[in-house]
């Protein structure tokens, strides 16, 4: 087998489901509605600024912990936007996008054998993270509950337990665009403080919210700024995924320990982006506010849509997805549909069930991206109807 020389702790992961489906889309001349990337470019001043910095020379290794001017806008906007103040020199750390981050940050924090709790369906990479680590995931499944997904506190509380280190927070939450409330972030904290936990919290689509939901940040309630490892990127707030730059912030000891972990995995991530991402956290936050809105009416298209050909739509209160239930149309696997829609109606999605310990949990779910051209939606819409 081609994973022969693979260590063991890697064994389970082959290439992720990201990779897969937008390589069938692309064999297939399908419409990509699976991978999350935006189909149009970030702010044009940003843009330019990234132009300007590889023109003007900004081209070796800036400071292992990221060039100062992006560490003090980070610690701007997080003090203009929710009142957390992180001193740039110590409590900020630049890395190459969140995944990144999130790596470090279990690498760092995790002893072999330590469980880190993570709502399933989660983003892949956690799962890989975890098992480089050595520590071993804890699920605790977001089910559906009046249209949106969420958790028993119940199962939560019984999840943490001696071993427990750590809880990984994605909200808003990729795939189930759940955006947690106060409540269940009360929630959270309190098992947190109540049993010592360290919070990890991936909020890449912080500003990606929707119907005047806004993203509360686990840091901001009482006693978790001490013991949260806050993370995110500039991927999704100003639709450049590939430029691959995120940052950490925490208090001073726990942004020392990813960043020991971080410089040896890439030492630092690529100047030019951290110049046009510092310009554009600074000047660019209206058209993210524009973004939001573009991109609210861009769900409710495609929601429309995968109704009219009979899905079952869950309605995202965030991010760049919609979650859809299969079955109304027949269909009992998410995956195996997955990998015949190109031929179906050529348009590639994901199969959700990937993101749980338990495939047959999350068998009958499908996620499909609307982060795309008005005229993109409308045809894979389109398409789609041959499945009605
Ligand atoms: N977390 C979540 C929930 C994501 O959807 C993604 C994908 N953008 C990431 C992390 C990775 O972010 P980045 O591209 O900045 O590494
Ligand atoms: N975050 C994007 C998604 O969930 C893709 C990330 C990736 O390709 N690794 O679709």
């Amino acid at each position: 087998p081609v994973n022969e020389p693979l260590v063991t702790r890697m064994r389970e992961f082959g290439t992720t489901v990201f990779a897969e489906m937008t390589r069938l889309a692309v064999e297939t001349g399908s419409i990509n509605l699976g991978q999350g990337f935006p189909d149009t470019d970030g702010p044009e001043r940003m843009l330019e600024r990234a132009v300007e910095a590889v023109r003007g020379g900004w081209n070796q290794y800036p400071p292992g912990p990221g060039l100062p001017e992006l560490r003090r806008a980070v610690a701007e906007h997080r003090a203009r936007w929710y009142g957390l103040e992180y001193d740039p020199e110590t409590e900020v750390l630049v890395t190459v996008g969140a995944t990144e981050a999130i790596t470090a940050a279990i690498l760092a924090l995790c002893e072999p054998g330590d469980e880190v709790i993570v709502f399933e369906p989660y983003y892949d990479s956690y799962a890989a993270a975890i098992a480089l680590a050595g520590a071993v995931r804890r699920p605790v499944t977001l089910r559906p509950d009046a249209g949106r997904f969420t958790f028993d506190p119940d199962e939560l509380a019984a999840a943490a337990g001696p071993r427990t280190r750590a809880i990984l927070v994605n909200s808003p939450h990729n795939p189930t665009g759940t955006v947690f409330t106060r409540e269940e972030l009360e929630t959270i904290a309190r098992i947190c403080r109540d049993r010592d936990l360290i919070a990890i919290t991936d909020e890449v689509y912080e500003h990606l919210t929707f119907d005047g939901v806004e993203h509360v940040p686990l840091a901001t309630l009482p006693g978790m700024r001490e013991r949260t490892v806050m993370i995110s990127s500039a991927g999704k707030t100003f639709s450049v995924t590939g430029w691959k730059t995120g940052w950490v912030c925490a208090p001073a000891p726990l942004v020392g320990a990813v960043q020991t972990v971080k410089q040896f995995l890439t030492f630092t991530a690529s100047a030019p982006w951290q110049l046009a991402v510092a310009y554009a956290l600074r000047e660019e936050m209206d058209w993210v506010a524009a973004q939001r809105a573009a991109l609210e009416a861009k769900r409710d298209r495609l929601m429309a849509g995968l109704k009219s050909v009979g899905f079952e739509v869950f309605t995202p209160a965030g991010t760049y997805f919609i979650q859809t239930d299969i079955r109304p149309l027949g269909f009992a696997d998410g995956h195996e549909l997955a990998l015949r829609l190109p031929e179906l109606a050529g348009v590639v999605a994901i199969p959700t069930q990937v993101f749980y310990d338990d495939p047959s949990r999350g068998r009958h779910y499908l996620r499909f991206a609307f982060c795309k051209k008005d005229e993109v939606i409308d045809e894979a819409v389109r398409r789609l109807q041959r499945l009605a």
